[in-house]
């Protein structure tokens, strides 16, 4: 069913605590935690504490925790205080685009300049 934890998922298992994480907001329907592989000074995964494939499948099963996500992704840019001059926020979808991880998830990306269009 959508948004049930799934046994063979990385993040689900972060989620249960099963995997350790270094986290650096949990709110009761999102965790969010420094990617394991940083790409910048800030680089922080917000994901949906529920399981869903992808940014928009999150969009369209649970529109208000989509909107949970991307108010933490905020509220981290402003914790890492990357707000000024800038933060990207990045949903790969599907592996052609880079996405490892079939758990929706937002990369938080800042604390370096960052180049358009991104490759
Ligand atoms: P994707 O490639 O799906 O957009 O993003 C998945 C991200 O998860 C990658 O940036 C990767 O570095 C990160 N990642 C993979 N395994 C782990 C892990 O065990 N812990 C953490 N914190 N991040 C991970
Ligand atoms: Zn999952």
């Amino acid at each position: 069913m959508a948004g049930e934890p799934q046994a063979d998922c990385l993040f689900c298992k972060i989620v249960a605590g099963e995997v350790p994480a270094t986290v650096v907001r949990d709110t009761e329907t999102v965790l969010a935690f420094r990617d394991i592989n940083p790409q910048a000074p800030t680089h922080v995964l917000v994901i949906p504490k529920a399981h869903y494939p992808d940014a928009a499948a999150l969009a369209v099963g649970a529109p208000g925790l989509a909107a949970d996500v991307l108010r933490e992704a905020g509220e981290i840019a402003a914790q890492e205080k990357t707000v000024e001059p800038g933060y990207r926020i990045v949903f790969n979808t599907g592996a052609g685009a880079g996405q490892t991880v079939f758990h929706a998830h937002a990369h938080v990306l800042g604390g370096r300049g960052l180049e358009w269009p991104p490759g």
